[in-house]
């Protein structure tokens, strides 16, 4: 019998798991382990609450937690409650999964002042998590900014301009909800260091922006290149980049009292303010040949009360595993750390692609892992942790109770919505009586 231990319970370490169970059938036991009592990373705390089909990919996590040969450790860090090499010690392989929780620094003055926040604050703000549940985001201005040009800076940015009714249907936390309901924020303006052509945004996100209740998107024609030029683009691209075009194209609706303006060609410089932040400070860029953002010495201000910065993730070190500073993840080669330690998903290739991306990445740790560590063994594997875990006084969190979790958050729904998040660790675990 092989044990293996992966570590985070979002996309990656699930596909993991579906593909070891897969190689080994009943010849491996796979420990999913997560500092949370809920799994699925992202998918929960992430991925925006009004993109519900999105979330549906857990109904398929579900099935590989229901397996005999697959558990669900919630509700335990590793770091904290139990060492890596102690989980080397007790398990054949050790598989992290852990994400890119940590936001990137946008490293410019004014950054610290209170109305600044991260997208991983401000996302984890409205979809529940209890790291950010009260971060209670300034919402009394009328102007408010977001700085990326990917589909994390695109979410934050329709999630403040959306209306109480467009919200029907989701599972934005009530406190969220309320908020975004009595804000005063008029205009959102993104902030992108490139142009149209270089964003990160796809077309489906995009497309949505054109039939919003009451905000319209805002682009300057001026800011793309001849039409000829697109042709060179990939095809997904070019469509995001037609939706720009109409978008350009098209008069703001004036029955719609909400502005999304793209501010191309813009780079944040500083963020200014008595006490907290009032301004955007952006200085107009050209790109180079080599395509990359340059100043142009032209200097302009943006009123902002609520600056988002969505600008990239990095995965936080852990001590003994080797780490690639530059690119903000585990050091690895196609997936492997060291001997018996592997990493997968944003963890091993950073915050890029989509949930699917992640599967491919899954499947070849996992046929990597058969191919040196193959069959027999004799670790402890989940005795082994149960034993350590009780001798700590950690309470863990089974895939049962995730269910009974999940059960309360649907009881307890306001109308039209699938649940009702919990939104501390408490109240999770006060769900399971
Ligand atoms: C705001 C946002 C919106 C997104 N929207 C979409 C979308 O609409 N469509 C799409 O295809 N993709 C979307 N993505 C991307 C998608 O969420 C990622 O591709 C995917 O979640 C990455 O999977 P992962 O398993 O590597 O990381 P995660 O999903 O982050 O999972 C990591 C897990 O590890 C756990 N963990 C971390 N540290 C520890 C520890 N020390 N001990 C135990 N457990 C730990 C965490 O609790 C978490 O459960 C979005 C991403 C973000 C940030």
């Amino acid at each position: 019998m092989r044990h293996f231990a992966i570590v985070g319970s979002g996309p990656a370490g699930f596909y993991t798991a579906e593909a070891l169970a897969k190689d080994y059938g009943e010849n491996a036991r796979i420990d999913i382990i997560d500092r949370y009592a809920v799994p699925y990373g992202l998918i929960r705390f992430g991925v925006a609450p009004d993109h519900q089909s999105l979330k549906a990919v857990a109904k398929r996590y579900d099935k590989v937690a229901e397996s005999d040969n697959v558990r669900l450790v919630g509700n335990v860090t590793v770091g904290s409650d139990v060492g890596i090499e102690e989980l080397a010690a007790i398990y054949d392989a050790v598989i992290l999964a852990i994400g890119a929780p940590h936001d990137r620094k946008l490293g410019i003055p004014g950054e610290d002042l209170p109305g600044v926040v991260g997208s991983a604050g401000f996302v984890g703000w409205y979809n529940g998590h209890p790291d950010f549940a009260h971060l209670d985001p300034p919402l009394d201005g009328t102007h408010a900014a977001v700085i990326g040009n990917g589909n994390v800076a695109l979410d934050c940015a329709r999630i403040l301009s959306k209306t109480r009714d467009e919200f029907q249907g989701s599972d934005i936390v009530g406190h969220a909800l309320d908020a975004l309901d009595r804000a005063a924020t008029r205009t959102v303006t993104i902030f992108g260091r490139r142009g149209p052509h270089q964003i990160a945004m796809t077309p489906k996100e995009l497309g949505e922006l054109g039939h919003l209740q009451a905000a319209s998107p805002i682009v300057d024609p001026a800011d793309f290149p001849p039409p000829e030029a697109d042709e060179g683009l990939d095809p997904g691209q070019r469509k995001s980049i037609t939706i720009l075009r109409e978008f350009a194209a098209t008069a703001p609706d004036p029955a719609k009292p909400k502005q999304m303006i793209f501010d191309f060609f813009a780079k944040p410089l500083r963020i200014e303010g008595e006490g907290r932040a009032e301004r955007v400070i952006v200085e107009r860029t050209r790109l180079d040949d080599g395509g990359r953002a340059v100043g142009t010495g032209e200097t302009y201000e943006v009123p902002a009360s609520l600056v988002v910065s969505a600008i990239g993730y990095s995965t936080p070190p852990m001590p003994g595993v080797a780490y690639d500073e530059a690119h903000g993840h585990f050091l690895n080669d196609h997936g492997q750390i060291s001997d018996q330690l592997y990493c997968v998903g944003w963890a091993r290739r950073g915050p890029t692609g989509t949930i699917g991306t992640n599967r491919p990445d899954g499947f070849e740790v996992a046929e990597k892992i058969a191919a040196q560590i193959g069959q027999g063994g004799r670790k402890d594997g989940r005795a082994g942790l149960d034993r350590l875990l009780e001798s700590r006084g950690v309470e863990l969190v089974t895939f049962r109770d995730w269910q009974k979790i999940e059960a309360a958050e649907g009881a307890r729904a306001r109308s039209g919505s699938p649940r009702e998040k919990f939104t501390s660790i408490a109240d999770m675990l006060a769900a399971l009586g």
